[in-house]
Parts: C-alpha cells; structure tokens; sequence
C-alpha cells in the first residue's frame, strides 16, 4: 500500500482553538519565531500540539501565560 506522505497538516491549536497549518515535516513558519528552549519545553509539557503562530509568538515574548 502506497503511503502518502503529508508535508502540512492541518492543526488545531490546543490554545485558542484557530486552525493553522504546520510544516510537520520540513520547514515550517515555527522556525522563524524564536521561542527559548524553556518555553518550547513548557509549551511541550502543557499541550501535546503544535500551537498556532499567534500563541506561539505571544508565549515567546511573555512565557509567563504558559503556567
Ligand atoms: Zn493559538
């Protein structure tokens, strides 16, 4: 059986529930937000997901809402 493979799924974020579409596999626009790696591992523990650009980039500049 041929596997298709899936560049970008579609997510939800776990966060604030708008849909995004993250690069799974490759580049995705979360290389461009520079998140601490303290806060992508908090963003980690807390949700299982991806979050969406907006929660991601608001995280990164006020880790604090993660807690
Ligand atoms: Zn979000």
């Amino acid at each position: 059986m041929e596997k298709k493979q899936v560049l970008i799924a579609k997510d939800t974020c776990p966060r604030c529930g708008s849909e995004f579409y993250c690069g799974k596999s490759g580049k995705c626009w979360c290389y461009e937000v520079s998140v601490s790696a303290e806060t992508q591992e908090a963003i980690n523990e807390k949700y299982d997901t991806c979050l969406c650009p907006e929660c991601l980039k608001s995280l990164s500049e006020n880790p604090k809402q993660i807690m």
